[in-house]
């Protein structure tokens, strides 16, 4: 959450800041700042609102210098105002600072300072770090390295709590720092410049090559050079990596928002997913990035799986897939509970952990609470280089290109898709015969193809959620790996409608939940032609008996669905185990017309952000 950019070069700073703002506004957007440094001095402007407030302010007064930090807010500390964006200013007004992550013992830090005779002006944590850095700064003597690299060195050490920082300060105007620690922060390395930004596409369109910064790294940075230390080795490494992406692939091209492009995108992010993976010839799949031997993978008795919202949801069809392809016990949980849970595990489980961004905070704390109990952690990340990405033992790349939509599409239907995979090389470890294994690759290779069909049906759907738009809330229901599809398409609808919806198992109905029903409350029922059919046609028509509206996701030509349902949505012949994937993009689609229809800020729904980097 919260994004950060910052230049040092030879070119005017402030355009190249609004513009890698602009690009990482998804990751927070309640308020933005910048700070530029040139001969007269330190100038800022900060505003509420969107990154296009800050720009009209820039409009009008411009900052001119070629040292400069901003910043997007996602407010954790103190209401989104002018007052409490950042840059924040330490005691002397000479040193700004822009900061992602939450400081927890800002409390008794800013009583301290307050009692040396230091005023604060905001509510935020972050002006505490500034002032602390500030008040280091003027207490250090001159000496042959930087005085500000080293005032931050030692206000760091006193600070507990995450973030990923950009220092400038007056009396050193040739240098920019950056440190982090928990919060993401990238260098990026161009010729006579450098950049610092929360992720890479704030910068891809003037660098390829860049640094991902490790926690307690510090970088001190001049034009022609960078040196990165730390807060805890002798000395740090660091290595230069090329960005993966160019900056076309994210970019909205002709699509009115990211999130339609993004679910536009599935054949393709499917086919990446799969790519090189899946070997005819041995009826398996082969993902070597798990750094796992044939030995290591046959001795895994138990799987848990980790990970948060979207995530999560993937990660409980994964566990049907698992289960029920490979007979290996799967458990599922939240990852902000495993990392506080203490839960028992057996010595030979093997750790999941599932992040888009492969920077969620509470994913990450779950990752390092596994790891120190001396488990074996692998991770299903989107993003190359990210955190999550570099301390699992091993993994599983999405290559679903940049996912910009705060709300995840092509990433979860790449982690089920993964997690297909992943059963089938376990199955296939144990009693999955080669036939079946070959059956399991033949349908997951249909399933770039199947998108297509169903991508085919967007008409359809925006006519079907204009027709239901209005409701106050939903139902999704599915059974077994659909279970998880209901999960997911309910939280869809929430984050981008702010439309109340729930996800159920849909034998629950008559357990509770039938009591929501009436003529007012539509409901998502998926019903392919799958083990539970029979069943599914039962919850189907007690909910009708009751006058609940149904929107049915059915194979093609089921005639009973069509019968019942007052409006169905077709999905393709599929197998079981690749039906998730399919039934989730026709939730997608409802979900964003009906957020259309509500004239919803599709791309960055209010209060969320995207890449959870907080706890
Ligand atoms: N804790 C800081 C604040 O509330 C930073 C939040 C962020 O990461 O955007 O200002």
């Amino acid at each position: 959450m919260c994004g950060i950019v910052a230049y040092l070069g030879e070119k005017e700073a402030q355009p190249l800041l609004l513009e890698g703002l602009r690009r990482l506004e998804y990751r927070g957007y309640d308020s933005s700042g910048m700070a530029v440094l040139n001969g007269t001095g330190l100038h800022l402007l900060k505003k509420v609102g969107r990154i296009q407030a800050l720009s009209a302010l820039a409009e009008q007064t411009p900052l001119h210098g070629n040292l400069g930090i901003s910043h997007t807010r996602w407010a954790t500390h103190g209401e989104p105002s002018d007052r409490n964006a950042h840059p924040h200013v330490d005691a002397t007004g000479k040193l700004a600072l822009v900061h992602n992550g939450v400081i927890e013992n800002y409390n008794s830090l800013k009583k301290r300072l307050i009692s040396e005779g230091h005023t604060f002006t905001s509510d935020t944590d972050t002006e505490v770090l500034a002032h602390l850095v500030g008040d280091h700064f003027v207490k250090l003597p001159a000496g042959t390295t930087s005085r500000l690299e080293r005032a931050v060195i030692a206000a760091l050490r006193e600070v507990q709590g995450t973030y990923g920082i950009a220092v400038v300060h007056q009396d050193e105007p040739g240098i920019l720092v950056g440190a982090r620690r928990g919060s993401p922060l990238v260098l990026g390395i161009g010729t006579g410049e450098h950049f610092l930004a929360s992720d890479v596409s704030a910068i891809v369109a003037y660098t390829q090559k860049v640094v991902y910064l490790n926690d307690y790294d510090v970088v001190t940075i001049d034009r022609n050079a960078f040196r990165v230390s730390s807060l805890t080795k002798r000395s740090a490494g660091f290595e230069i990596s090329d960005i993966d992406f160019q900056q076309a692939d994210a970019e909205k091209g002709d699509f009115p928002h990211y999130m339609l492009k993004e679910i536009f995108e599935q054949p393709q992010a499917i086919q990446n997913a799969i790519r090189g993976r899946l070997s005819h010839e041995e009826a398996t799949a082969v993902l070597g990035g798990l750094n796992l031997s044939p030995q290591e993978l046959r001795d895994v008795d138990r799987i848990l799986i980790t990970g948060c919202g979207t995530a999560l949801h993937a990660g409980m069809v994964g566990e049907h897939l698992i289960e029920s392809i490979a007979q290996i016990p799967v458990e599922v949980d939240f990852a902000s509970e495993f990392r506080y849970r203490n839960c028992p595990l057996d010595r030979r489980t093997l750790v999941f952990v599932v992040s888009q961004s492969g920077e969620t905070a509470d994913t990450l704390g779950a990752l390092r609470e596994a790891r120190r109990k001396g488990f074996r952690v692998l991770g299903i990340c989107n993003n190359v280089g990210s955190t999550i990405a570099r301390e699992s033992d091993g993994g599983v790349y999405m290559h679903a290109g940049p996912e910009i939509g705060v709300a995840a599409t092509k990433s979860f239907t790449s982690q089920v898709t993964i997690f297909a995979l992943l059963a089938l090389l376990f199955g296939r470890m144990r009693h999955l015969s080669a036939s079946q294994g070959r059956q399991i690759i033949e349908d997951i290779e249909k399933l770039p193809a199947q998108i297509e069909k169903i991508l085919g049906q967007t008409e359809r759907i925006k006519t079907i959620a204009a027709k239901y738009c209005q409701a106050h809330s939903m139902l999704f229901f599915g059974r077994l790996l659909q279970y998880g599809i209901a999960l997911e398409g309910a939280l869809k609808l929430k984050e981008i409608t702010y439309i109340n919806a729930s996800g159920y198992p849909a034998a629950e109905l008559k357990h509770g939940i039938i009591a929501l029903i009436d003529k007012n409350t539509p409901s998502i029922f998926i019903c392919p032609q799958d083990s539970v059919h029979e069943k599914n046609m039962s919850t189907l028509q007690e909910i009708k008996a009751r006058k609940g509206p149904v929107i049915a996701l059915a194979t093609e030509g089921d005639t009973t669905v069509e019968s019942i349902a007052d409006d169905v949505i077709w999905l393709p012949k599929a197998s079981d185990y690749t039906l998730p994937v399919l039934s989730s993009i026709p939730l997608q689609l409802l979900s964003y017309y009906t957020a259309t229809a509500l004239n919803r800020d599709v791309d960055k729904p209010r209060n969320l952000a995207k890449s959870v980097t907080v706890e």
